[in-house]
């Protein structure tokens, strides 16, 4: 492995105009890091990615890598690009519990941040690191959002969230769990506690529903809520999953790795949101996929479905009359989610769109003058680096904010 990283960083040709950087949306130095790298100096490649992007260790796990640093690699265009997830890896991995926090000089002003998700993370170790106080707010027990509660363990081990446990403490950064923005505390209750700024990085944890008969079922469930504990569902044997995203593909492939034998994913049409690599992944997994079923309802059997009639060009131009009733000893649904509304409904002047995410400037700022926001509460569910990308953003807007003051 070590010989094959510094292979892959022994390819890099340092182009004057590094693609890679450009296809990767919070613009991480690749071409730099690779050089501190071949020079043996770890800790200088590790801080510079780390400054760059708090989050570094888990985008070189969960990226999209495909679409964004080797996608872009000019060795790609003939060849094979420079796999730079897999040097990030090793730097950042090793980095992490040796990050040095350089005192800084507290300058006695508080921002309050709601949610511990990637943005969240992001934008708490930025304003720590500028010598702000911070609290963050979770009503998880743990730190980390959809990258602990979402993310499948096989895919993300939960241990690195817990090594960013350790590094909050490091930075001082005070949490808050158990407990939920919008309910018993508030966002005015926060400017009434002396905090000068707030940070909304909430995401998207609502699950959507279909609207149809039978979602209330005891054999039922949503994918999100599967995903944030599997081990508290007995699915059974034979399981149905409405949906073909990414979050389907993830929820099909924890099942199967929970003792269901027979996963199958259903969509209305062919054009599926999921990537192709994790559609392949849940192939190989064992799961099957069939197209054109329109979900009408779902019995204690399982979901009913009307099977689309596709034209020439693969698009759905009718339906069959007859009802096709599938066999599954639970349906979970998995068809997107949207973010709840707790903190629209308590706080005056914050507002949403029609979809209920929240509306910011190009900065980050809500409508609420001090009340900052990023991650998928602002443009529904996403990546992991987008939502540290906008955090950092955010942060700081906040910190020129506050100087401001
Ligand atoms: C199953 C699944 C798989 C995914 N796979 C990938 C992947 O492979 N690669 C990738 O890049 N992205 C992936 N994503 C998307 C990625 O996880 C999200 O885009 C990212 O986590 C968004 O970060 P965030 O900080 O905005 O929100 P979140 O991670 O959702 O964090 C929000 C936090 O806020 C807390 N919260 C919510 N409301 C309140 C409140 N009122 N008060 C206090 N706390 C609150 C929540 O409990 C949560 O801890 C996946 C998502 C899911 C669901």
């Amino acid at each position: 492995m070590a010989l094959h990283i510094m292979n892959e960083a022994n390819r890099c040709l340092q182009c004057k105009v590094p693609m890679c950087q450009k296809g990767c949306p919070i613009s991480t130095p690749i071409p730099d890091v690779i050089k501190k790298f071949k020079e043996k100096k770890l800790m200088e490649a590790g801080k510079e990615l780390f400054k760059n992007n708090p989050m570094s260790v888990f985008c070189s796990i969960v990226c999209d890598h495909q679409e964004q640093c080797a996608g872009h690699c000019v060795l790609g265009r003939k060849g094979t690009p420079v796999s730079f997830f897999a040097i990030e890896r090793f730097i950042s991995d090793a980095y992490l519990d040796r990050i040095k926090v350089e005192p800084v000089e507290k300058n006695g002003k508080r921002c309050a941040v709601i949610g511990s998700g990637p943005a969240g993370l992001t934008a708490s170790i930025i304003l720590a690191m500028h010598g702000y106080d911070v609290t963050i707010f979770d009503d998880n027990n743990e730190i980390g959002g959809m990258l602990r509660y979402g993310i499948p363990e096989f895919r993300l081990s939960k241990t690195i969230i817990d090594r960013y446990k350790k590094l909050m403490d490091k930075f001082d950064i005070q949490f808050r769990p158990n407990t939920t923005l919008g309910e018993a505390l508030t966002i005015d209750n926060l400017f009434r506690d002396g905090y000068s700024t707030v940070f909304i990085g909430t995401g998207v944890w609502r699950p959507k529903n279909l609207g149809i008969e039978g979602e209330s079922l005891a054999n039922v469930h949503f994918g999100i809520s599967y995903l944030a504990n599997p081990n508290s569902f007995t699915l059974g044997e034979n399981v149905a999953i409405i949906g073909m995203g990414n979050v389907a593909m993830d929820v099909a492939r924890t099942a199967l790795r929970h003792g269901a034998q027979n996963v199958t994913l259903y969509a209305r049409s062919k054009r599926i949101a999921a990537s192709e690599n994790e559609m392949e992944y849940a192939r190989l997994d064992g799961a099957e996929f069939v197209f054109g079923k329109q979900i009408e309802k779902i019995t204690e059997q399982g979901p009913v479905f009307k099977t689309a009639i596709f034209d020439e060009n693969d698009k759905v131009i009718g339906y069959e009359e007859e009802l096709d009733q599938v066999h599954a000893d639970s349906t979970i649904l998995a068809v997107s989610q949207a973010p709840k509304n707790k903190l629209i409904m308590t706080t005056a002047g914050l507002e949403g769109n029609e979809r209920g995410l929240l509306i910011t400037d190009e900065n980050g700022m809500t409508t609420c003058p001090g009340v900052f926001a990023a991650g998928d509460v602002v443009h529904g569910s996403r990546t992991v680096v987008a939502a540290a990308e906008e955090a950092k953003r955010a942060a700081y807007a906040m910190m020129a904010y506050m100087e401001k003051q």
